[in-house]
């Protein structure tokens, strides 16, 4: 249980919108909590899909699973797709979908900052997403999926490897010219929105000690306080889709 959540000082909120409104670099951060309003399972829902319930996620979401049971897993991954297919970008998502100028870096899977109206060119995906697949062996091939009805398990066409979901699993590296570009942004950037995440994950964690170390302001928007929060940051507490559009107000 989340605590109930905390009425934000009014004083705060003005000051952070006007930071949002005047900086020249934005970039935003964001984790879970973006799309948890959207109807996203997390890895750690307890209300996640009753058929999948008695799996381990970080079994399933592993080279190592994948191994034992390629059909399985991908399964799970459509059984997640079609979920993702199904869900509507909510108020966060929109809210930034309709700023332009903003960098997102996302930890999330989904495409709902894009389905909000952001450029997908605009969004950097950390962990990659669950809308397309590549060859598992590595070989170059990738295809987009039919994420309201995707295929079950397939070969790849070049090398006859197995297809998996480009997503990042468990024990692997995150894509390297995505971070990279994380990294540039979040050097580049006067002021750093996280949002519904608690960051505490590295490398991604380490992309807000990066900024504040350049300079950028740090607004947190969270359900609860993170042990990243430094004193000089702004943190508010709240949801993301009740904060961001009181943020983004001028
Ligand atoms: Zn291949």
């Amino acid at each position: 249980m989340f605590p109930a959540p905390q009425l934000n000082d009014m004083t705060e909120l003005v000051a952070a919108a006007k930071k949002v409104a005047s900086a020249r670099h934005p970039v935003s951060f964001s984790g879970a909590g973006l799309s948890a309003e959207s109807g996203i399972a997390t890895f750690r829902d307890k209300n996640d899909n009753a058929l999948w319930s008695k799996f381990n996620p970080a079994e399933l979401a592993s080279q190592d699973g994948f191994k034992a049971n390629p059909e399985l897993v991908i399964d799970w991954y459509n059984a997640r797709r079609q979920t993702a297919a199904a869900a509507q970008p909510n108020a966060a998502h929109t809210t930034l979908g309709a700023r332009k100028g903003w960098i997102h870096i996302t930890q999330n899977v989904d495409t709902l900052l894009e389905a909000g109206g952001v450029s997908p060119e605009n969004v950097l995906h950390l962990h990659g997403t669950l809308d397309e697949d590549h060859c598992n062996n590595q070989c170059g091939y990738s295809s987009k999926v039919n994420m309201l009805a995707p295929e079950g398990l397939k070969h790849c066409p070049r090398c006859d490897a197995y297809l998996r979901p480009s997503v990042v699993w468990f024990g692997e590296q995150l894509p390297e010219n995505v971070f990279n570009q994380a990294l540039h942004a979040v050097q580049q950037c006067d002021l750093l929105l996280v949002v519904g995440t608690s960051a505490q994950v590295m490398p991604a964690a380490g992309l807000i000690d990066i900024a504040r170390e350049n300079g950028a302001h740090i607004i947190v928007v969270n359900k609860e306080n993170t042990p990243k929060t430094h004193s000089e940051d702004t943190v508010l507490i709240g949801s993301a889709a009740t904060v961001l559009p009181q943020l983004f107000t001028s």
